[in-house]
C-alpha cells in the first residue's frame, strides 16, 4: 500500500476538519495509508507525522478549525530545513502530500516538489477568497454565514437606536467577504480595497435618507481599505450627524460550525486531490469554476426531466 499525507498551512478555515475526515475515508477506499502532519510545514520538519485512522476523525465533521493544527513556518523557507522535511517523509515512505492552505503554502510546496519530487496537490483554503484561478476557497461560505449572523444581530440593536454601525470584515487586499456580505445583508455602504471611493459623494444621499425617516446605517468595510474603520465611524458622526459604533469581526469569521456547502466542497476538493495524485496530476492546485448564468429554452427547462447533479450521484457510491 502507498502512503499519503495531509497538512494544513497558513490561516485555518472552517472546512478543514471535514476535509481531514474525508481524506482518511477516501484514502482507505483507495488502498492508501493516510497520515496526518501536525502543525503544517513545522510538523514536517519536526517529524510530527502520524498514521491516521477512522477513530481520529470520528465526530469532527461539525467542528471548525483543524484537529491537526496549522502553522506558518519560517524554517520551511530555508533549504536546509526542507531537506530535514524530506528525510522525515522518506523515513515513512510518503511521497504524496495534500496541502490545505493559501498561495504562500502552494509556493512553498512547489519549491519542495522541484527540489525533492514530493508530489503534492493543493486545496485552496482561505476565507479571503483571494486565490487566483479558483472561484471558491474552502471556508468562505462559513465565514460569510458568520458575518451574516453578526450583521443580522447588529441590525436588531441598530434599529432600536439612531446609529451608524461600521462592520469590518477580513479579506486583506480582497473585498469579496465585504461585498458579498453587504449585498446579502442589506448594507447602506460597502467599501472595499479594489474600488476607489469618495465618501463625500454619499453625504447628500445619506442626509436626505435621514430626513425621509432613516434611523440607522449599516456600513460593511473590508480590512484592506485605506482608512481605519474608526475613521469611517467618525465620518458618520461628523458629516452625517449620527452617532456611530465600530464592530471588527476579526477572528470570529474564521471559526464556527462548517456550513453544508463547505462540508460538500471539502468532500469534493479532497476527492479531486487524491484522484489527482493517483493520476499524476501532481504539483497542482484544485480550482473550482462554474460556467455562470445561461439562457435556456422552455423546451430544455420544462420538457426535460430534472437530473440530479452527476457529480453528486457519483459520490452516492460510497454509501
Ligand atoms: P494564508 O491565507 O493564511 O495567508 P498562505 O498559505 O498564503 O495562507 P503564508 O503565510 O503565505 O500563508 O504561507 C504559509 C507557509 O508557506 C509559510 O509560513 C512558509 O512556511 C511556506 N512558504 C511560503 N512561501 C514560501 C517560499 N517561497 N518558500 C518556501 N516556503 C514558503
Amino acid at each position: 500500500m502507498k502512503n499519503i499525507a495531509i497538512l494544513c498551512s497558513g490561516g485555518d478555515v472552517s472546512g478543514m476538519n471535514p476535509s481531514l475526515k474525508h481524506f482518511v475515508e477516501y484514502s482507505l477506499q483507495n488502498n492508501l495509508n493516510p497520515y496526518f502532519v501536525h502543525d503544517g510545514f513545522e510538523g514536517l520538519i519536526d517529524n510530527k507525522i502520524y498514521k491516521a485512522s477512522h477513530q481520529h476523525v470520528a465526530g469532527i465533521i461539525n467542528r471548525g478549525g483543524t484537529i491537526i493544527g496549522s502553522a506558518r513556518s519560517k524554517r520551511f523557507m530555508l533549504k536546509e530545513f526542507r531537506e530535514v522535511a524530506k528525510k522525515n517523509l522518506d523515513a515513512l515512505n510518503i511521497d504524496m502530500l495534500i496541502v490545505l492552505g493559501g498561495d504562500g503554502s502552494f509556493r512553498g510546496m512547489d519549491i519542495f516538489y522541484k527540489e525533492h519530487g514530493v508530489k503534492f496537490c493543493g486545496v485552496p483554503s482561505t476565507i479571503d477568497n483571494d486565490i487566483s484561478g479558483t472561484e471558491y476557497c474552502l471556508g468562505v461560505d462559513t465565514a460569510l454565514n458568520v458575518i451574516k449572523d453578526s450583521i443580522d444581530n447588529i441590525r436588531d440593536t441598530a434599529s432600536s437606536f439612531s446609529r451608524a454601525f461600521v462592520i469590518e470584515t477580513m479579506g486583506r487586499e480582497c473585498g469579496y467577504l465585504a461585498l458579498v456580505s453587504a449585498l446579502t445583508c442589506g448594507a447602506e455602504l460597502c467599501l472595499i480595497p479594489e474600488v476607489v471611493y469618495d465618501l463625500s459623494e454619499y453625504e447628500k444621499r445619506f442626509k436626505e435618507q435621514i430626513k425621509n425617516g432613516r434611523r440607522y446605517f449599516i456600513a460593511v468595510v473590508s480590512e484592506g481599505i485605506k482608512e481605519d474603520s474608526k475613521e469611517i465611524a467618525l465620518w458618520f458622526e461628523e458629516k452625517i450627524g449620527v452617532e456611530s459604533r465600530v464592530t471588527v469581526l476579526g477572528h470570529t469569521q474564521r471559526g464556527g460550525n462548517p456550513t453544508t456547502y463547505d462540508r460538500l466542497m471539502a468532500y469534493k476538493f479532497v476527492n479531486y486531490a487524491i484522484d489527482g495524485l493517483l493520476n499524476d496530476k501532481v504539483n497542482s492546485v484544485i480550482c473550482y469554476a462554474k460556467k455562470g448564468f445561461e439562457y435556456k429554452s422552455i423546451d430544455e427547462v420544462a420538457n426535460t426531466k430534472y437530473q440530479l447533479d452527476s457529480e453528486l450521484l457519483k459520490y452516492l457510491k460510497r454509501f
